[in-house]
């Protein structure tokens, strides 16, 4: 459950629609917590490489096992969703088996760069199928010391999407490559792209046969309609059947929720479930009011039920009418880091939510090593009265656990678990406690939901 930390939480009297006030609270707020906040906050899940990487196991040169392999796209999933760095892919593919942990860094190094670089192309190919715009590529090596010969010659090479080359020029040509493909548009070429012969004395590359391939396939299928569907509905009745089309929900009805926000929890599952695409679908996604499971008392803005497996956004908060107001109240909340950072946003909601199943559906809530990690952040939460314009304002929360995550966190091991998977998937630093604990939870996921 969400709630925004505002008017009802706070003793005393002050109304947050009122901008004025609303500034000095924070202010006060932020001068208490003593830590600047940052609005930036972007995707981290490259989606196009997801969606692809579901379909695929990397075959290593034949060095390694089933299970292995397995394992190693667990890992490489795994980051992408984390957007760890290279160091921890590296560190977590150790981790993931005996045969990769007696491997050496170097091995270890390539594997994470040459499938990460495998599955980056195969997702950039994909989104420039399904865009009209876009009529060729134009080969990109990153041009240091440590460009291979192979990657530097093909430097600028361009390619129409139907070139029979651009198989053989797909990154990566070779183990570590780094060179990635570069979409050119009918704006950069309004006259059409001509086969240039500059290249043609390049020899082909190391690249695997079966890579090739797959490009060859791709570029032949008709991934067009998959990658152009661009999930937006325009009005409530399409978000219903939208819903139900993309097998996120048995049933949906978004009756009396504003369309954006409708279309924002819609997608925001739709993304949730390319990666954990073996999840059941959920029961009922839609406005709160529509179902009598959901709690509309202390009027949350969202609820995950796990009896009735649902997601309900509630009507009150996101109809069109209250939607503005909702917005900057959640703003509020993670300035007053009620929130996680970045996750001051109807996206987050959602994502909270989602955060919810997943962590229901793991039993995460039980797990031993979350258990121990929410320990380890727990405070009672203390008061502490904040006089603003005369008004004495009283909030309780546990400033250890809103420094380091959120202050709903705070609450109970489910709350910690739905604001680190709310604060991974909308803040591109993610910290270290909310990683920390998603790695877990994708832990408990390979090794216990999976198998
Ligand atoms: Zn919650």
């Amino acid at each position: 459950m969400r709630h925004a930390k505002q008017g009802t939480k706070y003793h005393g009297r002050i109304n947050l629609s009122d901008k004025d006030e609303e500034e000095k609270l924070i202010e006060v707020l932020q001068a208490f917590m003593n830590e600047e906040v940052s609005d930036e906050w972007q995707e981290v899940i490259p989606e196009s490489a997801v969606n692809w990487l579901k379909d695929y196991v990397p075959k290593l040169a034949g060095v390694l096992s089933a299970d292995v392999l397995e394992k190693t796209r667990e890992v490489i999933r795994g980051s992408m969703m984390t957007g760890s760095t290279l160091q921890e892919r590296m560190k977590a593919l150790r981790e993931s088996s005996d045969v990769l942990s007696r491997m050496t860094n170097a091995r270890i190094e390539t594997i994470a760069r040459t499938e990460i670089t495998r599955a980056d192309s195969m997702g950039r190919l994909i989104e420039m199928k399904g865009n009209d715009d876009v009529i060729g590529v134009e080969f990109s090596a990153i041009m240091d010391d440590r460009t291979t010969e192979m990657c530097a010659e093909r430097h600028g090479l361009v390619m129409r999407l139907d070139d029979p080359r651009l198989p053989e020029n797909t990154p990566p040509l070779h183990f570590r490559c780094r060179s990635l493909l570069l979409s050119l548009t009918v704006y950069d070429y309004p006259d059409g792209l001509l086969t240039s012969h500059e290249f043609d004395e390049v020899p082909s590359g190391i690249q695997r046969e079966s890579d090739a391939e797959a490009v060859r396939l791709l570029l032949n299928s008709d991934v067009k309609k998959i990658a152009s569907e661009i999930i937006e509905a325009h009005t409530i009745d399409e978000a219903n059947m939208l819903a139900m089309h993309y097998g996120l929900a048995k049933e949906a009805d978004f009756d009396g929720i504003d369309i954006k926000a409708a279309n924002v929890l819609i997608k925001r599952i739709s993304e949730f479930k390319k990666i954990f695409w073996d999840f059941e679908p959920l029961q009922f996604i839609g406005s709160m009011k529509k179902r009598p499971y959901f709690d509309m008392k202390d009027s949350p803005n969202a609820q995950f039920s796990d009896v009735f497996n649902a997601i309900g956004l509630n009507p009150n908060k996101f109809s069109t009418l209250n939607i503005g107001r909702t917005i900057s109240s959640l703003k509020n909340s993670e300035k007053i880091k009620w929130y996680p950072l970045g996750c001051g946003t109807i996206e987050a909601t959602c994502d909270h939510e989602i955060g919810h199943w997943l962590c229901r559906v793991l039993n995460a809530q039980t797990d031993d090593r979350i258990l121990t990690l929410y320990r380890e952040y727990y405070r009672y939460p203390s008061k502490y009265a904040i006089p603003v314009n005369g008004i004495e304002i009283t909030l309780f929360i546990n400033l250890k656990m809103a420094n380091e995550l959120s202050g709903l966190a705070n609450k109970n091991p489910d709350e910690f678990v739905a604001e680190a998977f709310a604060e991974v998937r909308n803040n591109a630093s993610s910290r270290e406690l909310s990683n920390k604990i998603m790695q877990r939870v994708l832990e408990i996921y390979f090794k216990e939901y999976k198998h």
